[in-house]
């Protein structure tokens, strides 16, 4: 679903590639978490996938596209196969719960009849029934955050790229949030969360990247993810996962 071939990425200006020769393969309904530390090329990941960014160097392949190759006007068939959530939810204030998730399917041209089915239906999928004519404010950040989901999964997008979708949460809230997820990569979406927190990691035992200064420096599968990588883990061990 998502294929890195020997991907650079070099911002103008930088003397240092923010992602450097990264070959990757996520496969159709995987869900991935990717790790590492702020600057470790966590979003420019996410960005290249979008061609928010494109490549300098290598190949990517998403949904079957390859992105080097694409035209300009192939981008909005694309983004509409990629559902996408951010940290700070980006709702708009001035727009119901309902609007704000119908909002996406109006700018994509959807059929009212259409919308009206749709929306309810992925309210209810993140547990917002009955919030439908709450305005952003009017709810918790957990629950700003659904909205925000079901927004990015309204229009059934094959991958959901979420970049640090708990980052402004409670840890309970997080865990929360990171199970509605699975909920929608269960529903056989591929999804790809950027993260560096660490309970739900380790509360989810999915497949771990970890990203060090633009280079893939773990890549496995049920695993958790170590606070102190030279720490001894103890007798459980605490990564348990198959190097692949
Ligand atoms: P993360 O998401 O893991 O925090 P980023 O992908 O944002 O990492 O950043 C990776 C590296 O690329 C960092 O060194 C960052 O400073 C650099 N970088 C990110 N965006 C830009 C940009 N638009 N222009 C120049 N450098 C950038």
């Amino acid at each position: 679903m998502i294929l890195f071939d020997r991907v650079t990425k070099t911002y103008p200006r930088t003397t240092r590639a923010a992602l450097e020769d990264i070959s990757l393969d996520i496969g159709r309904g995987e869900f991935v978490f990717l790790v590492g530390k702020s600057g470790s090329g966590k979003s420019t990941f996410l960005r290249l996938v979008l061609r928010e960014e494109r490549a300098s160097s290598g190949r990517i392949l998403v949904a079957g596209r390859d992105l080097s190759k694409m035209p300009e006007r192939h981008l909005p068939a694309l983004r509409r196969e990629i559902g996408v959530v951010f940290q700070d939810f980006r709702l708009l204030p001035n727009k119901t719960v309902a609007q704000n998730v119908a909002f996406a399917l109006q700018v994509i041209g959807r059929s009212r009849a259409h919308i009206r089915q749709t929306v309810p239906e992925t309210l209810d999928l993140v547990g917002l029934t009955g919030k439908d004519k709450r305005f952003p404010h009017q709810l918790s950040a957990g629950e700003q955050q659904r909205v925000a989901i079901a927004r990015a999964v309204v229009n059934k997008p094959a991958i959901l790229l979420a970049d640090e979708p708990t980052g402004n949460l409670d840890p309970a809230t997080s865990l929360d949030i990171v199970m509605l997820l699975d909920r929608i990569h269960r529903a056989n979406t591929t999804v790809v969360m950027a993260t560096h927190d660490h309970d739900v990691v380790n509360a989810l035992r999915k497949r771990v990247v970890e990203l060090k200064d633009g280079s893939i420096v773990r890549d496995q599968v049920q695993a958790g993810y170590r606070v102190n990588p030279t720490a001894d883990p103890g007798p459980e061990g605490n990564d348990g996962g198959v190097p692949s």
